[in-house]
């Protein structure tokens, strides 16, 4: 609990203007020691795989995961990836991390029923460097995972910058059989237009509306919006976040046709155990 506290805001330090400036600087070192850490996570075997399903909604079957980083850090234990993730985009550990997670991934996935399917994050950054495409093709090549069972998830910041280079790299991912997912969708900018100028296989619908449908009718309409839209689009459309029996009831009729959250399983860490298809311990 201590360690979280070093990661949020301190902003309620107020009166004591010394304090407040020493307290920055200890973020600011924490961080830089953090930032120092990572460059050396894979090397020193400190990243674990964490593998939530993703459940069809006709019939909750699962199928596929998706593969979440996790850090287990040898004085902090778990940090979190929403904190680590911002901090290795800024130096640059990002290309090496994301390597790791796409490689354990394919490597994990090659082992399981070949109807399951692997997503796998992609940071802005990543996506971006002119060799992404390439080194997602190479490690396909050297996992022997079929490219159409890998998913790759993009948020929509990913096409912000340079939106013909994006167009372009997700077309490359596209003439491999890779799946692209828009993810966290409804939460950045300029959505419909997204989805009409780049080839998307999925949607999934950010957690925030899921949780928010019970006490605003907007966010089911919004729900309802974006299902309808996929249905359209004849793209699959995932509700992210169901954690209770209500929310799956509501997101199924809206027309999501997939479904994902702690109601159909927590993120689990998968070790070597996994490639026999069995997981191992919990994230
Ligand atoms: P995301 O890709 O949207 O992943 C879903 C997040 O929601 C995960 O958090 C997952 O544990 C959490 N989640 C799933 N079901 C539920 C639920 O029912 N309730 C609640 N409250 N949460 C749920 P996690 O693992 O902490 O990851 C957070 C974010 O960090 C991810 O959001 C993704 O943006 C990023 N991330 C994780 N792994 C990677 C990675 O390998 N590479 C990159 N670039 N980003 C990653
Ligand atoms: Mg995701
Ligand atoms: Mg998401
Ligand atoms: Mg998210």
């Amino acid at each position: 609990a201590a360690d979280v506290a070093l990661y949020r805001s301190k902003s309620t330090g107020r009166g004591n203007a010394v304090f407040y400036s020493s307290d920055i600087d200890s973020e600011i070192r924490h961080r830089r020691a953090l930032e120092a850490d990572l460059h050396h996570a894979v090397q020193r075997r400190e990243l674990r795989l964490a593998c939530q399903p993703l459940c069809r909604a006709s019939d909750n079957g699962c199928v596929g995961y998706e593969a979440l980083l996790r850090w287990v850090h040898p004085v902090h234990g778990m940090v979190p990836p929403d904190v680590f993730i911002p901090i290795a985009e800024e130096s640059g550990s990002i290309f090496a991390l994301g390597e790791w997670v796409l490689r354990e991934a394919c490597a994990t996935a090659v082992h399981w029923p070949d109807d399951v399917s692997i997503a796998v994050n992609v940071s802005p950054v990543q996506f971006r460097s002119t060799s992404f495409a390439s080194v997602v093709g190479a490690i396909l090549a050297e996992t022997g995972l079929p490219p159409e069972r890998l998913e790759l998830e993009i948020t929509e910041s990913c096409l912000m910058k340079d939106r013909a280079s994006a167009l372009t790299v997700l077309k490359r991912l596209r003439s491999i059989d890779v799946r692209i997912v828009m993810d966290d969708f409804g939460t950045g900018y300029s959505s419909l237009s997204n989805l009409q100028s780049f080839p998307f296989d999925k949607i999934k619908i950010d957690r925030s509306f899921i949780a928010a449908m019970d006490r605003d009718r907007s966010a089911r309409a919004i729900v309802r919006a974006i299902a309808g839209l996929g249905r359209s689009l004849g793209i699959a459309v995932v509700a992210e976040g169901v954690e209770t029996a209500e929310q799956r009831r509501i997101v199924v009729e809206e027309g999501c046709t997939h479904l994902q959250g702690y109601l159909f399983g927590r993120p689990v860490v998968v070790g070597e155990a996994a490639k026999d298809g069995r997981l191992k311990g919990s994230a």
